[in-house]
């Protein structure tokens, strides 16, 4: 296998269906003759490859008999007009480390997960590969349908899937050292403290809030200022609000993302407002203070204009810690490939998200320009990946003198 992961990733983004960047949705043909790349790739590095009921494709190295397995992965499913770094990159780097200590010996099993679906973009869920080796799999789940109508449980099939046997899938009863995955940034941060990798201390937890703000529609001619009832007015002090209370909470980070405005007309005061909140922190005690200081500061601003609001919490995740034990274990291989390794929360969810419900987690991040992600034009240099290439080398071979120790 040639040695350029860059050229490797750039052959792999052909699988995309048309338009500008990846567009690869799951249990596609785009996701079909992706999944010949990979298995090329790691039957290259000797690796025996499987898929599983959840459409996980995996890459084992075998280990002695009744060994432990060490994990790796990322999913090969992008957002649509993504990247080519984004996730493939993460099933990429484990194989070549994989590739790279083919011929030492190693006391363990070890396996790279290509799962299938982490973007959520076509059906309203994600992460059912590594919620199903969780054994945290809602069957229910796969009756959800795409824009077309086919849910999850067609689409499988008509991958050659069996999805009634996903409940097998259920890895809780078996010997796992960790799960550890790798992913572009998604982030300045690495950018901005030129290191090409670093070391996630936490994926951060997540709540969702739908706010509604009624007023008083009017003409925009004849209403005089001090009679208006303007939602949008009021939903503008709000957002700046949550700026600047986020900007000076330091450990949360929220977001108005979306807004619609009734009627949405040049010349008619706004009189009905919906708008989404969401608050992410590494940290779910600072999170639900930060809701809670949010929504008086809401009621506040609301009294104050004479609106109504109504506020629903419509999603929470809590926060995932990293497994300390196994995150020091990587921050040290990371530092003797190269020095000392930023710590770093991700904001961002990812299968590792699922895959710590399972075993002890940590993720690997790798630097990428300007922190763009989820777009065609989203960067990750060669030297930043081949470092985290050598980083997870490194790990393996450090976990395997562990284990002799022991
Ligand atoms: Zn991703």
């Amino acid at each position: 296998m040639r040695d350029q992961i860059s050229d490797l990733l750039e052959d792999i983004a052909r699988h995309s269906a048309p338009g500008a960047g990846v567009t690869r949705l799951p249990f596609t043909a785009e996701h079909q003759a992706a999944l010949v790349t990979i298995r090329h790739w790691m039957e290259t590095a000797g690796l025996e490859v499987r898929l599983d009921a959840a459409g996980t494709l995996i890459g084992r190295r075998e280990g002695p008999p009744g060994a432990p397995v060490l994990l790796f992965g990322s999913h090969q499913d992008s957002v649509r007009n993504g990247g080519r770094f984004d996730g493939i990159m993460g099933v990429l780097l484990p194989i070549l480390a994989l590739q790279d200590l083919q011929h030492e010996e190693l006391p363990f099993a070890v396996e790279v997960l290509a799962f299938a679906d982490e973007e959520g973009v076509r059906f309203p869920t994600a992460l059912v590969g590594p919620r199903a080796l969780a054994g945290r799999l809602d069957p229910d789940c796969l009756d959800l349908q795409d824009r077309d109508g086919v849910t999850i449980r067609e689409a499988m099939t008509g991958f050659g899937l069996k999805p009634q046997d996903i409940s097998g899938l259920d890895r809780r009863n078996s010997a796992i050292i960790g799960y550890v995955e790798t992913h572009i940034e998604q982030g300045p941060v690495l950018q901005d403290r030129g290191h090409p990798i670093g070391l996630v201390t936490s994926i951060a937890g997540i709540e969702r809030h739908q706010v509604t703000l009624q007023g008083q529609s009017g003409h925009a001619g004849t209403v005089p200022m001090h009679l208006r009832r303007d939602a949008l007015a009021g939903a503008a002090e709000m957002i700046v609000a949550v700026e600047g209370f986020a900007a000076s909470a330091g450990d949360v980070i929220a977001t108005t993302g979306r807004i619609s405005v009734t009627p949405n007309m040049v010349n008619v005061i706004p009189g009905d407002i919906s708008m989404s909140l969401e608050i992410r922190s590494a940290d779910d005690d600072a999170r639900r203070q930060a809701a809670t200081t949010i929504m008086t500061t809401f009621k506040a601003i609301a009294a104050k204009r004479d609106l109504s609001l109504s506020a629903e919490r419509t999603y929470a995740q809590p926060a995932q810690p990293c497994d300390v034990t196994l995150k020091e274990r990587l921050a040290s291989a990371a530092e003797v490939i190269s020095g000392d390794v930023p710590m770093l929360p991700s904001g961002a969810t990812h299968d590792a998200s699922a895959m710590a419900e399972l075993c002890p987690m940590a993720m690997l991040f790798v630097r990428c320009r300007d922190g763009v992600s989820h777009q065609p034009d989203e960067f990750a240099a060669e030297a930043d990946m081949q470092v985290a290439r050598r980083t997870l080398s490194r790990l393996i071979r450090d976990l395997a003198a562990d284990h002799h120790r022991h």
